[in-house]
């Protein structure tokens, strides 16, 4: 068995779930609807993935990029962070 690390790049929001898993910071960033929205998509984004994921690098991090997040597909413009997603292969 092998185990592969396929490099995503991801947005913050979703990063917040794969490296702290702490949500509160949501409440901070948005009003409370809009919070409870976003929690539910990445959430549900990030448990969708085909193989579990990690904190990447940071010196891999990309400061402002317009190219939509691998994991919830957001697409508004800003930071995507380094990750890797987990692949078993044979
Ligand atoms: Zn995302």
């Amino acid at each position: 068995m092998v185990i592969e690390f396929e490099p995503v790049f991801v947005c913050e929001d979703c990063f917040t779930v794969i490296g702290s898993g702490d949500l509160t910071s949501f409440d901070y960033w948005y009003s409370p609807d809009e919070s409870a929205r976003r929690v539910e998509k990445v959430t549900k984004a990030v448990a969708s993935m085909p193989g579990y994921l990690y904190a990447g690098d940071p010196d891999e991090d990309l400061e402002f990029s317009r190219t939509p997040c691998e994991c919830c597909g957001s697409e508004e413009a800003g930071a995507r962070r380094h990750c890797l997603m987990e692949r078993t292969g044979k």
